[in-house]
């Protein structure tokens, strides 16, 4: 009996390891878009601690349950050289374990790491380059729960907060389709987006994840990576002022707003001494010791710096794109590459300049106006974004190769 339990066991896992994602299995049945989403909380070469507030199973890399772990436990990994992890003291058989927290209803399933705790289970594992990584998986709409907060104002209307759901749920979904099994798709900083877990979350952000819930901004019937910033100041950019190398495509070509002007960005002034400069570009490798002029070479359409260019006595020049600029100075020095050089002498520099961020998709301080104007989110997502629309992401997987020609 036994034995035949376990046979029946391994053909059950045959089956199933064998039908690839997206294809019909037995019944005509079509496996379901991915919705799990893995985002890297922590990476560390010392010790990672992971704290049970309602007790957790740990599972091994072939999920069998190794420990019960009480309430209210920490757990303390480590790894050695050759990347075996030890769990409090123990060292296993594994590199990684999966951690699925217990709870009930009064109180939430959740892991805390480094303070803050998460919906979903976590992923520890020990990498090959020595590090040890916690990662979150939690489902998309969990997710957005912990994002909407960090990432727009909870007390904006309800179609804006409605417009950034959407925004944010393309982005995570559209990383997540690039590499389904990737160790991780997103980090939880600005580097992706910023999720703070289960203590950012607010009712009125839920209210917009769950009334857009599965929505997300297609193109072609193919999913879109969004972008989106805080203040365009006025036109957005086009893609490529930003990144010269990305193809421009028609919902990342640059629109007008007029919507944004209760932004404290709107406008600004930013002034720089010249040795600051000096110093700034230095670090990166870049001389510009007694220029003779400086010059701006701008996209006239939607008002942003492509190229800020440095000359020299010797007739060189120095072609610097704006954007690097912001990434040298600090993005919160220079908010915008949407600049005028107002002044420019041996004493320094004066930028003045309008909104906050690359100005690439979304306008946060757009779709407020616009939503307290009376638009919907979906006149929101089509104004920001010309010529794409919204699907229901199921009805996009399995997502096809992108043509090559
Ligand atoms: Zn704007």
């Amino acid at each position: 009996m036994t034995t035949r339990f376990k046979a029946g066991l391994a053909l059950l896992y045959v089956l199933t390891a064998c039908q690839p994602d997206g294809e019909v299995g037995p019944g005509g049945s079509v496996k379901p878009a991915p919705t799990e989403l893995r985002v890297l909380l922590q990476e560390t070469e010392g010790l990672l601690v992971v704290s049970c507030p309602a007790g957790a199973l740990i599972t091994d890399d072939f999920d069998k349950t190794i420990y019960t772990v009480p309430p209210g436990y920490d757990l303390v990994f480590k790894r050695n050289e050759h990347g075996v992890l030890s769990i409090n003291g123990e060292w296993q058989r594994c590199t990684w374990v999966t951690i699925v927290p217990q709870g009930g209803e009064d109180d939430p399933p959740r892991l805390v790491v480094k303070g803050v705790p998460y919906r979903g289970s976590l992923v520890v594992r020990s990498t090959a380059t020595g590090t040890l990584q916690a990662v979150n998986r939690i489902e998309v709409e969990e997710y957005l729960r912990g994002v909407l907060p960090e990432e727009t104002y909870a007390n904006w209307s309800l179609e804006a907060l409605k417009s950034q759901a959407v925004v944010s749920r393309s982005y995570a979904l559209a990383r997540l389709s690039e590499n389904p099994d990737a160790p991780y798709h997103l980090r939880a900083d600005t580097s992706s987006q910023v999720y703070g877990g289960f203590f950012s979350e607010d009712p009125r952000t839920d209210e917009a994840v769950a009334a857009t819930a599965g929505e997300v901004l297609a193109y072609g019937g193919r999913i879109v990576t969004t972008f989106f910033s805080s203040c365009c100041g006025g036109h957005t950019a086009a893609i490529d002022d930003v990144w010269p190398d990305v193809e421009r495509r028609s919902f990342f070509a640059g629109v007008e707003c007029g919507w944004c002007s209760a932004s404290p960005n709107y406008t600004w002034e930013y002034s720089l001494d010249f040795s600051r400069l000096a110093h700034a570009l230095a670090a990166a490798g870049y001389t510009v010791e007694n220029p003779t002029g400086l010059r701006l070479r701008t996209n006239t359409r939607t008002g942003r710096v492509r190229f800020v260019v440095f000359t020299f006595a010797s007739g060189e020049e120095l072609e610097l794109p704006g954007n690097e600029l912001r990434r040298l100075l600090g993005y919160g020095e220079l908010r915008s590459t949407f600049f005028e050089i107002a002044r420019y002498d041996e004493d320094g520099l004066v930028f003045v300049g309008r909104g906050y961020g690359h100005g690439i998709g979304l306008c946060q301080w757009g779709s407020r106006g616009m939503a307290e104007a009376g638009f919907t989110y979906k006149e929101i997502i089509n104004h920001y974004y010309t010529g794409a629309g919204i699907a229901q992401w199921d009805a996009l997987w399995p997502v096809e190769p992108r043509p090559t020609s």
